[in-house]
């Protein structure tokens, strides 16, 4: 059987060109809209595959899904490989394969690397902009790596925050997010953590950590946590005591309570699978959210594949749109 002329092409967006079409505004649009959809059905992520390939430490795999609201399918192949700082490229590898939902066609082949920044960042600002106080005033910053500042550039665009505090398990590491607050123009301070705690009105942890930074007794009432870091069985940022005193939100229960930071209090029964919402029930309207000033709400941010598969999307339309993207026939 004839084959229709492949008039359009794969359309290929390099890293370069993701950083030039999607901003923090787009991303942040992208990731509300689809943990929307993920809470109304209309969007599901597959089974998450994540393998030791036993050759230089790497941890390969795939994120996938379907958006049936947005029609994006695809999937974000890559993962993390430790050794890569030495030979000068970043640890997270990654690359997006957009298809056609209609045919099945490879439609657009995107660089993953800055995506998975933006898109991170998009998601704790998501849960900042709906479940944290409106009189927001401090900023506290667990983790002084890669993703933090992203983080903070998206953060500090929610809320009138006028000050930021950082505490990180390797100090040395602080003042490169300092110089971030110093270009966005923020007053910034490197603080021991119960004091992050007791000053912070917002908290977002985002380290490697496997085992608890920040204890029950540092938070003060009111505070809106997003635990960004935790992502894999073990991990954990934040005390078991905290996340079941909090009122929980989450990007995808299933992940949250088997990989992300609820994952330790659901196994010591201290709460279930219920106590956790998709946070896309309360952008849709379907969960009040906050209720009082004084409850600490927590979200955790595990990082699904439609997050990934959203900004893609976003950012091979812009490319496409703008004429900054190559296409090729395969
Ligand atoms: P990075 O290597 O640049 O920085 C690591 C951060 O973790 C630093 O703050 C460092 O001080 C801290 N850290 C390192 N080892 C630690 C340990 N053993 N105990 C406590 N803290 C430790 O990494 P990054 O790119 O900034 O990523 C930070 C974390 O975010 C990683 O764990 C990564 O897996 C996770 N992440 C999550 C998502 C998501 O969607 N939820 C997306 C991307 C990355």
């Amino acid at each position: 059987m004839l084959q229709k002329p492949d008039t359009d092409g794969l359309v290929i967006v390099t890293e370069e060109i993701c950083q030039k079409v999607i901003d923090r505004d787009l991303a942040f649009a992208a990731v509300r809209d689809v943990f929307g959809a993920m809470a109304r059905g209309d969007a599901y992520n597959f089974p998450v595959i994540r393998e030791a390939i036993g050759h230089e430490d790497a941890l390969y795999g795939f994120k996938s899904g379907f958006d049936k609201a947005g029609m994006v399918l695809g999937v974000k192949a890559g993962g993390y490989w430790p050794n890569n700082m030495a030979k000068g490229i970043i640890n997270h590898q990654s690359t997006v394969f957009l298809f056609d939902p209609d045919t099945g066609k490879l439609k657009a082949l995107v660089g993953g690397n800055y995506l998975t920044a933006i898109r991170t960042a998009a998601s704790s600002a998501v849960s900042i902009d709906q479940l944290a106080r409106k009189d927001a005033k401090v900023l506290g910053m667990v983790g002084a790596g890669h993703q933090s500042t992203f983080q903070l550039r998206a953060a500090v665009e929610q809320r009138d925050f006028e000050k930021v505090v950082c505490w990180n398990p390797h100090p040395d590491m602080i003042p490169n997010l300092g110089k971030v607050a110093a270009e966005i123009g923020i007053p910034f301070e490197a603080v021991s953590r119960e004091e992050l705690g007791a000053q912070s009105d917002v908290i977002i942890t985002i380290t490697s950590a496997f085992e608890p930074l920040i204890e029950a007794g540092y938070i003060k009432p009111g505070t809106h946590l997003a635990c960004m870091g935790t992502d894999t069985k073990g991990k954990q940022e934040v005390a078991a005591e905290l996340v079941a005193k909090a009122t929980l939100f989450t990007d995808e229960v299933a992940q949250s309570t088997t990989i992300g930071e609820t994952q330790h209090a659901i196994a010591s029964g201290a709460i279930t699978q219920d106590d956790v919402t998709p946070i896309g029930k309360v952008i849709n309207g379907d969960h009040p959210g906050r209720t009082s000033d004084d409850e600490i709400t927590l979200f955790d941010g595990t990082g699904v594949g439609l997050q990934d598969l959203a900004v893609a999307a976003v950012a091979a339309e812009q490319a496409v749109a703008t004429g900054a993207a190559t296409r090729v026939s395969l």
